[in-house]
């Protein structure tokens, strides 16, 4: 293969859990071998499992972390920007801004985009928890509501009751009572409804674990509706099988879709919207996709990128040295959600553990994928963040430093 001082360039794109662990692992070898570069157009690596803790209460700072902490002392080179257009031929990838890189290998693991089904009006009235701008957005939603107008419209409904749904339906009514408590609100009963369109809540899961989590969300005053469609949304009400139901707060966790990136530039698409690869995560030569792009069975969760990115980083070494790589090798990624405060539901193999017993299983898992991006010392530092409470409320600020005083 051509190399540039001897030096392989591998191109990155995508500063999440795959590409960000194919990076790292690259950077063991001190740049002797490879001249690695990550593109991504945020400046943070965004930690999913911890934004409805974020959604709710949390700090931000647990669910996002610079690139550049996390490339500190590396000879990664980072850089911003949007990866647009790929050039088998010509080895190039053209940035929005019109930036030319080039490449000798190319990882691409660009993650997933929100996919609204196009029903009427859900992408222009629904709240969304996705990234740390939708979130500011949805809080500041939730203390208008109940904090400014002191006629709040406590009816709250839930799109989608796979893991991000649940997990905040979960934290949401303590979030909520402990706005009105802050702001002297006084206690007026919410309603939280979760509406899924399959037969029973996480429909990709094991029904024992559906059946525990819904009785989980029912004691904490979930209203569950299964087999019901959202047929569209406007700024007061949805409609959903036909039936109205009023809220002006609707969250949507109920879809996403595969990166427009592969499809705009002419990758073969499994059914399920996924790019094709090899045994290898080759979609092509010297094109390699991983995390949520590919089509591989447990993709979608951030284990599998993890996974993905380590293989991938192994796979180039290997090949860069004149070996044969491994093929890749599936591994099954334990499940854990939460679901209320210190209940977790863990599927772990064939083993099963809720309630408190999978929450502390939940907070080790925190801190160990903590520290595989980062070292032990950061990793606890970051983990310490999941404790803490940060609000743009000024109410809400003065009241949780109060009652920390009081602690
Ligand atoms: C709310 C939520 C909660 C989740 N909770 C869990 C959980 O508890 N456990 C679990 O296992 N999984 C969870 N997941 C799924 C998990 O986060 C994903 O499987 C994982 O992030 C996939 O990693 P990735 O590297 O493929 O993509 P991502 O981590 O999404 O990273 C993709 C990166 O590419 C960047 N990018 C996108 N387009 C471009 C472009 N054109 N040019 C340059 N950069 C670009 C993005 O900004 C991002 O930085 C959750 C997901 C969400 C949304």
């Amino acid at each position: 293969m051509a190399t540039t001082n001897g030096k392989q360039k591998v191109l990155i794109v995508g500063g999440g859990f795959g590409g960000i662990k194919a990076a790292l692992e690259l950077a063991k070898d001190g740049g002797e071998h490879f001249q690695v570069t990550l593109l991504s157009d945020q400046t943070h690596f965004r930690y999913y499992p911890s934004l409805y803790r974020t959604a709710t209460g949390g700090t931000p700072a647990n669910s996002s972390i610079p690139l550049a902490s996390l490339f500190e002392g590396s000879e990664v080179n980072i850089r911003q920007g949007e990866a647009v257009t790929l050039d088998r031929k010509a080895h190039t990838l053209t940035l929005r801004d019109g930036t030319v890189l080039e490449f000798d290998v190319l990882v691409l693991g660009l993650g997933v985009v929100t996919n609204y089904f196009g029903i009427p009006g859900m992408q222009d009235f629904s709240y969304s928890i996705k990234s740390p701008a939708e979130i500011i957005r949805f809080k500041e939603h939730l203390h208008r509501q109940l904090a400014d107008d002191r006629r709040p419209d406590l009816n709250y409904v839930i799109v989608g009751a796979g893991p991000t749904g649940i997990e905040l339906a979960g934290a949401l009514p303590g979030y909520l009572e402990k706005i009105m408590a802050n702001h002297d609100i006084k206690h007026k009963a919410i309603h939280i409804d979760l509406v899924e369109a399959a037969p029973h809540l996480l429909p990709r899961m094991p029904r024992d674990t559906s059946r525990m989590v819904t009785r989980r969300l029912r004691r904490l005053g979930i209203k569950i509706f299964t087999q019901k469609v959202v047929q569209g949304v406007s700024g007061d009400q949805l409609t959903v099988s036909g039936k109205p139901l009023m809220s002006h707060t609707v969250i949507w966790t109920a879809g996403v879709t595969n990166h427009p990136f592969f499809k705009d530039n002419g990758f073969t698409l499994t059914p399920r919207g996924k790019v094709a690869t090899d045994m290898y995560l080759q979609a092509d030569d010297n094109i390699y996709v991983i995390g949520d792009n590919a089509n591989t069975p447990y993709s979608g969760m951030a284990q599998t990128a993890l996974l993905d990115g380590t293989y991938v980083a192994d796979a180039i070494q290997r090949r860069a040295k004149g070996d044969d790589p491994r093929s890749y090798k599936v591994k099954k990624p334990i499940t854990v959600i939460p679901v209320g405060e210190r209940w977790v539901a863990v599927l772990w193999g064939k083993t099963r553990l809720y309630g408190w017993l999978g929450w502390i299983l939940r907070e080790a898992a925190d801190l160990v994928a903590f520290a595989d991006y980062e070292p032990w010392w950061k990793a606890g530092k970051q983990w310490l963040t999941g404790f803490d409470y940060e609000e743009s409320c000024k109410v809400c600020l003065a009241a949780e430093r109060r009652s920390m005083v009081d602690k």
